[in-house]
């Protein structure tokens, strides 16, 4: 390429050179720094507007001016927003570190983790916005004296007690507390602590629907300090507004969902992570970063305290607090003394079958749940399956309900009476009779928890003798607006006799009356393919049995059923004991025997495409050319495989694991293989599109 060698500006005005990061996606080729001209030095951090191409586009200032080269014409910057506050020279390693070991550009992380609403702001409407926060200091001025606390257990006690002889110190601490022993109450007073010596902190949760009610926990502490939430939910304008509140450093508590590890915090002190081990703190598409291992690092960058609590520590975490790199906290026991429920696996072998069909639900798990009612409890029935049936099916001449465009059955509603495929969407009416032969008699297999709400309502009996009064929440029955906080509200006002959902009631809320959890069909994840699945579901069971019994008084009479078709299973023997560590050493030797994470490190190469041969002829060629860089003995790359649902919306997708024993090879193959990728994209034209990903959580 020729560059027209002229002066840098007629005028001479911008003599200064400025890399500026932009949005430019990883599949540009750019890395997403690019250099402009400007009048006068702007600090690193700052917010621009840049033309590109026939666009204006907001940009970041990366690195310092310096002279303007003269051979080349630099664009000028359009101009500068200098109204706000620069980002932090931490934010910006942060971004780098995020870009660099993910493997995308600076640029499209950059751009990408700031509210959408300030990448469109020009001066004028900057500054009306910063007017507006500019209003009162902070809410109230509510004392908070140290009467009104809660008295800590000692477990509490020696866990702060350990975070107090570091405080203001980098480090890595693991909470490790059964659910009910009161780690929510450590986070509000370790962030007090922090509060005291005038830092901001940084709490992250893993789903929206846990937020208000930590919000709710920590707002009723901090009467007089501000919080903020951010998290996909807001509306742009509530996102900006508590973004600007915690980059100008007004907001002391900024609480929110993975994107808020991103958050610009100037007086960072604290980061609390809670329920550390949910996969959704991993991103799944663009940057696939984990917001958890962000944050270790983002704790690393800032020299802060970094707190990992849950119940069932991720095995990456534990690992690393058994190697010493992490400090180990420990509280074994719920708070008040509380037992936990007494787990209880039904031997579904041993029931008595009715023409070759099981039923759903035990006979002695249905005597359970009645006890229930009659004594004014409440239980939760989980099943991981939403819908009516999975599949629909005739018994004449075979056929089921798959879905035209994607490897998967279409789920039966029957409330709606559709077909509905949960991969690509596609919805229809159900076929009055079988599609291909006619027959009128297609059945249901198997069953979701519209079924399982079904079954129940026949089976149980309500106090009074009628109907039993059953809730569902699932993604379906929580769709609009608030219906979930309805459901939840009817649950703790005591109008619900048993609680039927997915995972989404497994996790994080404090139901009181709640004495008997039940899982009904569990089992699936004990023979997934994904080494992590056992991990996953005992994660889930664990937090599932946690539901139960939170209210003292009720605890001893609180129990987990378990129905399984493999009682002897390790995953459920450990379970029972309530064994995480137990459980964690199993898994653990496993792991290092067959050389998976974390005795290993792991990436993902994903290619996408109308057919599979063009995505796996992309994927083959791909592997050769990693064989021929210079670290490729370090790492294995193996063959391309299908994906566990192979197509969807007609793409079939096909992925590659690449494994190294370090993780310092497995970076460096992947960055000098990346490049190649990219170029290797433009010979291959039948490709939709390819993605890597670090630290894969689903393989
Ligand atoms: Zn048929
Ligand atoms: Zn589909």
């Amino acid at each position: 390429v020729e560059i027209s060698v002229v002066t840098s500006l007629a005028d001479g005005s911008a003599s200064l050179r400025l890399q500026v990061a932009i949005e430019a996606p990883q599949h540009s080729g750019l890395d997403g720094v690019l250099d402009y001209a400007a009048e006068r030095r702007l600090a690193p951090g700052t917010l621009v507007r840049v033309p590109l191409g026939r666009r204006q586009v907001c940009g970041i200032v990366w690195a310092a001016g310096q002279a303007a080269p003269t051979e080349v014409a630099l664009k000028p910057i359009s101009h500068a927003l200098t109204a706000l506050p620069p980002l932090s020279p931490a934010w910006c390693a942060l971004v780098e570190f995020c870009a660099r070991y993910y493997q995308r550009s600076i640029g499209e992380v950059a751009l990408a983790v700031l509210p959408p609403e300030l990448r469109t702001l020009d001066e004028a409407s900057l500054a009306r916005r910063l007017k507006r926060l500019a209003a009162p200091a902070s809410p109230g001025a509510a004392d908070r004296g140290d009467a009104t606390l809660p008295p800590l257990t000692h477990e509490q006690q020696s866990a702060l007690d350990a975070l107090a002889t570091c405080a203001g110190d980098a480090g890595v601490a693991l909470l490790h507390g059964v659910t009910g022993s009161g780690k929510t109450e450590v986070y509000l007073r370790a962030a007090a602590s922090a509060l005291d010596r005038g830092r901001q902190v940084l709490v992250l949760v893993p789903e929206i629907n846990l937020t208000p009610q930590l919000e709710a926990r920590f707002a009723e502490r901090f009467s007089d300090r501000r919080i903020v939430a951010l998290h996909s939910g807001l509306t742009p304008a509530q996102r900006l507004r508590h973004w600007l509140r915690a980059h100008l450093g007004q907001a002391d508590l900024v609480l929110g969902t993975r994107m808020a590890v991103f958050a610009s915090v100037p007086r960072l002190g604290l980061i609390v992570v809670d329920e550390e081990h949910d996969p959704s703190y991993k991103q799944q598409e663009g940057a696939r970063y984990s917001a958890r291992d962000l944050a270790v690092y983002r704790g690393h960058l800032e020299r802060v305290q970094v707190l990992l609590g849950s119940a069932t520590p991720s095995l990456e975490t534990w690992q690393r607090a058994a190697q010493g790199r992490y400090r180990r906290l420990t509280m074994p026991t719920r708070v008040g003394g509380g037992a936990m429920p007494a787990v209880r696996i039904v031997d579904m072998n041993t029931l008595p079958r009715r023409k070759g069909v099981t039923t759903a639900l035990s006979p002695p798990l249905l005597d359970a749940l009645q006890q229930r009612i009659e004594r004014e409890e409440q239980s939760l029935v989980f099943l991981n399956r939403r819908g009516y049936a999975p599949v629909l099916h005739c018994a004449d001449c075979g056929w089921k309900s798959g879905c035209p465009h994607c490897s998967a059955w279409r789920v039966f509603h029957k409330l709606d009476r559709t077909l509905r495929c949960h991969h690509c969407g596609l919805t229809e009416r159900v076929p009055r009779g079988c599609p291909d032969c006619g027959n009128l008699d297609i059945a249901p297999i198997g069953r979701g928890t519209e079924r399982l709400e079904e079954q129940l309502t026949e089976l149980l009996r309500g106090r009074d003798g009628g109907r039993p009064r059953i809730a569902r929440i699932d993604a379906d029955s929580t769709r609009t607006k608030g219906s979930l906080q309805a459901s939840l509200e009817a649950v703790h006002a005591g109008e619900v006799d048993v609680l039927v959902g997915t995972q989404m009631v497994a996790k994080g809320h404090d139901f009181r009356h709640i004495t008997l959890v039940a899982a009904v069909n569990p089992d699936a994840a004990l023979f997934s393919s994904d080494f992590r699945a056992p991990e996953r579901l005992f994660a889930l069971l664990m937090q599932a049995a946690g539901r139960a019994g939170r209210d003292a008084a009720r605890a001893a009479a609180s129990e987990m059923w378990v129905q399984t078709w493999h009682p002897q299973h390790a995953l459920y023997a450990a379970l029972r004991r309530h064994d995480y560590e137990a459980f964690a050493k199993s898994q653990l030797d496993e792991r290092a025997s067959a050389g998976l994470p974390p005795f290993s490190h792991l990436a993902l190469l994903r290619a996408d495409a109308r057919t599979a041969d063009v995505a796996r002829a992309f994927l083959q060629q791909a592997a050769l050319q990693a064989a021929q860089l210079p670290d490729a003995q370090e790492a294995v790359v193996y063959p391309p495989v299908p994906m566990s649902v192979a197509r969807i919306a007609d793409v079939e997708r096909v992925q590659m694991l690449v494994e190294a024993d370090s993780r310092a090879a497995l970076q460096r193959l992947l960055a000098t293989w990346l490049p190649l990728l990219h170029a290797l994209r433009r010979q291959h034209r039948g490709l939709l599109r390819w993605a890597v990903d670090v630290d894969p959580l689903a393989i």
